[in-house]
């Protein structure tokens, strides 16, 4: 068998299985952080042809969740505004009627799920 990782000869008595390829067991590695996956019960995950730690996973692939104003996932690894119980992605944290970037701190209305400013507010 051969090694996925550094493409040697897995003469080990134990063969590591991950993602349908063999590994030696210190070749499965993070991409990111270059932890070793290989211990038993370390969970690893592959995305575009990266290995990645649950951890590293997360923080790259992961999601905060839904932006309430234009309905796209939020990447774990980005900064979110929160208001009411919703999260926004920080550009789409604007007023919907004169589009002027809301900070914390301003006062706004929230109808529908839509930020308005205290200027707009009816
Ligand atoms: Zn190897
Ligand atoms: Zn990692
Ligand atoms: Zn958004
Ligand atoms: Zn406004």
């Amino acid at each position: 068998k051969q090694c996925a990782g550094c493409g040697g000869k897995i003469i080990d008595r134990f063969l590591l299985h991950a993602m349908d390829r063999y590994w030696h067991t210190g070749c499965l590695k993070c991409s990111c952080c270059q932890a070793q996956l290989g211990e038993l019960g370390t969970s690893c995950f592959t995305k575009s042809g990266m290995i990645l730690c649950k951890r590293d996973y997360i923080r790259l692939f992961g999601s905060t969740g839904t932006c309430a104003a234009c309905s796209q996932a939020i990447p774990a690894s980005e900064f979110v505004m929160k208001a009411q119980g919703n999260v926004y992605h920080v550009h789409c944290f604007t007023c919907v009627t004169c589009h002027s970037r809301l900070v914390p701190g301003d006062r706004y209305g929230i109808i529908n799920g839509s930020l308005i400013c205290e200027h707009d507010f009816p």
